[in-house]
């Protein structure tokens, strides 16, 4: 390819997509590639998509069909053991009318693609079954444009803009983000299963417009550090389940087993009984925390999304850090272009922007949160079994007097956990998230 663009993209995911739809709507010449055959085509996530951060890119995306399941009005917790659990959920009337597409699930094959679609219409180039396999660097080593692995591939362009998620060759290749280490990332399974559209509404207490998140944890991850999930589409139900990859290396557990196991929780089968398994997935999360983001700004590039490790475990948010960091990055793109200054320090402003808005200073309260759950495997191994026990003797009716029971509830506890662990794990789990 012979043309220059002001603008390279890598990766069609919410994070470059944004990028790309900011740029072409002020005149910018951007071309994006994307190695799958078309935009969402390679791409798994557990299912919810936020409209703020979307309204930044295209503000009347429901009149333009944007490709909603269900609009969550429902979110639950669950903390479970073996044969029971905790279940909490928060529902709101705001969530149905103003706050409506607050969250809402989505499939990424068709978000993706829909989203793509919008970056063309406004001007930018999307170029499929393309890999980037390398960045083009000038004499002084700044980046000028990237390698393809189509034939005569080069093209040259003024800013390159990484949005290319988690696992990012080029990421290390720029010297900013070495192989990330095992213990700041998540290895995720998930599995859709099909439902009629009524028997979901019957079972999660919704109308078929309106959906709910389970997010859960306790011993279904076997100990490790990990989370699970289901969320409700339309006509049928995401789960998922994944665990710290550290964790998953040492305890040589295999992911299937583990989302098999979770399956037939007492909790869970009941939910998903009678489905139909559509499609099985595996990939990877960035759980490293604000600790585990690089640099993102280089002498001609950027990097945005997963591929910055911009994601927030404790709120399940990482396609609005992915679409408001590709819109960041857009934003200061342009500010360079303008003062014809495209080195780290001319780009510098897409860091300020990160820094003071909800993305880094999020990233940055939860800073203590991976390490905490990291640390503190009691969470996912004695304390489910616990707090099962205590519900479970005090809901039973059989005589034994409150009392006796709090004393036994108390003696167990005292067996598995110290004065000094128990008040250690509360502080460290305050400060992780104050
Ligand atoms: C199991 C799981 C559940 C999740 N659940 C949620 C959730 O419910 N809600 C939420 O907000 N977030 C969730 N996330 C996180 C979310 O998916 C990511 O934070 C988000 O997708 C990041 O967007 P991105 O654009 O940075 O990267 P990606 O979405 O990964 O997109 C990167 C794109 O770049 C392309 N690409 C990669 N390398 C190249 C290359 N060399 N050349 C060309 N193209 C390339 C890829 O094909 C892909 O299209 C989940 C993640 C996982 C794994």
């Amino acid at each position: 390819m012979d043309e220059r663009f002001d603008v390279a993209i890598v990766g069609a995911g919410p994070a470059g997509i944004s990028a790309a739809c900011m740029l072409a709507d002020n005149g910018v010449k951007t071309i994006v590639f994307e190695r799958g055959e078309y935009p969402g085509a390679k791409n798994i996530f557990g299912g919810v998509l936020y409209g703020h951060d979307l309204a930044q890119t295209v503000p009347d995306y429901v009149d333009k069909g944007f490709p909603i399941e269900r609009n969550i009005v429902e979110s639950r917790l669950w903390y479970l053991s073996q044969s029971g659990g905790y279940s909490v959920a928060y529902r709101d009337q705001a969530f149905f009318q103003a706050r409506k597409f607050n969250a809402f699930t989505t499939g990424r094959a068709r978000f993706d693609r829909w989203y793509a679609e919008q970056a063309k219409a406004k001007g930018a180039v999307l170029v499929c079954s393309t890999v980037v396999t390398d960045l083009l660097r000038g004499e002084g080593g700044q980046v000028i444009g990237v390698r393809t692995d189509r034939p005569e591939g080069d093209v040259f362009a003024k800013v390159v803009l990484l949005a290319d998620g988690i696992n990012s060759p080029l990421a290390r290749k720029t010297g900013f983000r070495p192989e990330p280490k095992p213990e700041d990332v998540a290895l995720a399974v998930k599995e859709v299963i099909a439902l009629p559209e009524e028997v979901i509404d019957e079972r999660f207490g919704v109308e078929s417009d309106a959906g709910v998140t389970i997010e859960i944890l306790g011993d279904v991850t076997w100990g490790m550090n990990g989370v699970a999930f289901i969320y409700t589409n339309k006509r049928s139900l995401s789960l998922g389940i994944g665990a710290n990859l550290l964790d998953f290396s040492q305890q040589k557990v295999k992911p299937y087993e583990m989302l098999e196991a979770f399956k037939q929780h007492p909790m869970v089968a009941p939910l998903i009984k009678g489905g139909k398994p559509q499609e099985y997935t595996a990939h990877w999360l960035a759980e490293g925390g604000y600790d585990a983001i690089p640099r993102l700004a280089g002498d001609g590039f950027l990097l945005a999304g997963d591929s910055a490790m911009l994601f927030n475990a404790l709120h399940r948010e990482g396609t609005n850090l992915a679409m408001a960091s590709g819109r960041m990055a857009a934003e200061a793109i342009m500010e360079a272009l303008g003062s014809g200054d495209l080195s780290r320090n001319g780009l510098a402003g897409y860091v300020r922007r990160l820094q003071s808005s909800y993305v880094l200073k999020d990233m940055a309260k939860y800073r203590r949160f991976p390490h905490f759950l990291q640390d503190h495997k009691e969470l996912f191994t004695t304390l489910p079994g616990l707090a099962s026990l205590a519900a479970r003797e005090m809901l039973t009716v059989n005589g034994i007097p409150k009392k006796a029971k709090q004393r036994t509830i108390w003696e167990a506890f005292r067996r598995k956990m110290s004065i000094r662990q128990s008040l250690r794990f509360v502080w460290d789990a305050w400060r992780s998230v104050r």
